[in-house]
């Protein structure tokens, strides 16, 4: 894992305005550069009497639960992402806010998204995938307001350690990112990875968590949905069987279910998909153990 650790300036840019009013805010001029759909892994060095710290980005906020509260050091870690359909390159800022003696403080950073090239996918599929019925449709809609809220967590964490359990054994057959046509209509991008799992293997959970939502939807099929905190939700799609319910509590590497071939798919395969607030990312790099990690020395 590559390792940026940001410091001395922003230590000096912070003292500096903590002396200047209580409620202190303090940017840093030193961008940091990420592509869109890449996944940001932030270590944060607070103070040692900060508390309530929470980190916005993109203008979605997570709250964050310290690391480890026997080391003593005030870590706190995230992981945070951007979608393809949502994010454009640019600067933009990163902020963490906490509270140190009951008194509010913020740092800004700056964050350069950058794009990268996905690959392109033509399909034909059968007129009758593409057409939805309006049964279908209203069927789906609710489904995906059942997602959209699922997703949208706010429970306080910390990121899981990197690299993340893989699922499956299995190659990837499908990156995320790609642009997916269907009988020559463009119909969005891959939201995550496609994992070779011949019917019936055992499907391990990425990291600890507890089961947000698994139902039977159209497009998913059989699926889980596991929160991790910190806004980062992981989904497991085309399942022939889930094992587990809403509410358990499921460690890194324990079977939730086996896979299949439910919900709209062309054969078997596991459909794997990381979302920080509704904004899906690549998991593959965190899976792999090349994601790049930013850290911010605040104390
Ligand atoms: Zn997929």
């Amino acid at each position: 894992m590559k390792k940026i650790i940001i410091s001395f300036l922003l230590f000096f840019l912070l003292l500096s305005a903590v002396g200047a009013k209580a409620d202190a805010t303090a940017s840093g001029d030193i961008p940091v550069t990420f592509q869109i759909g890449q996944p940001i892994a932030i270590d944060l060095i607070m103070p040692g009497n900060a508390e309530s710290v929470r980190i916005k980005w993109q203008d979605l906020e997570t709250v964050l639960s310290q690391k480890d509260s026997s080391n003593s050091e005030n870590i706190y870690t995230c992981l945070l992402g951007t979608d393809l359909k949502n994010a454009k390159p640019g600067l933009y800022k990163l902020e963490v806010f906490w509270l140190e003696d009951n008194v509010a403080k913020t740092i800004e950073y700056t964050i350069n998204l950058t794009t990268k090239e996905y690959p392109i996918e033509k399909l034909t599929v059968s007129p009758k995938m593409t057409k939805l019925s309006k049964e279908t449709m209203a069927r789906v809609k609710k489904e995906t307001e059942m997602t959209r809220t699922a997703i949208r967590t706010n429970t306080p964490g910390t990121a899981p350690t990197i690299p993340f359990v893989r699922p499956v054994p299995g190659k990837y057959t499908s990156p995320y990112g790609k642009s997916r046509y269907f009988n020559g209509q463009f119909r969005g991008r891959h939201g995550g990875v496609d994992m070779k799992a011949t019917p019936g293997t055992p499907i391990k959970a990425t990291a600890d968590g507890t089961v947000v939502l698994t139902g039977n939807f159209w497009f998913a099929g059989r699926f889980v949905m596991i929160n991790h905190g910190a806004g980062l939700v992981s989904f497991y799609c085309h399942m022939s069987k889930t094992n587990v319910e809403e509410g358990q509590k499921v460690d890194a590497g324990s079977v939730i279910g086996l896979s299949g071939q439910s919900g709209r798919v062309t054969g078997p395969h596991l459909h794997f998909s990381l979302s920080w607030k509704g904004q899906f990312f690549d998991p593959r790099p965190l899976l792999e153990n090349t994601t790049e990690k930013i850290i911010l020395q605040i104390g």
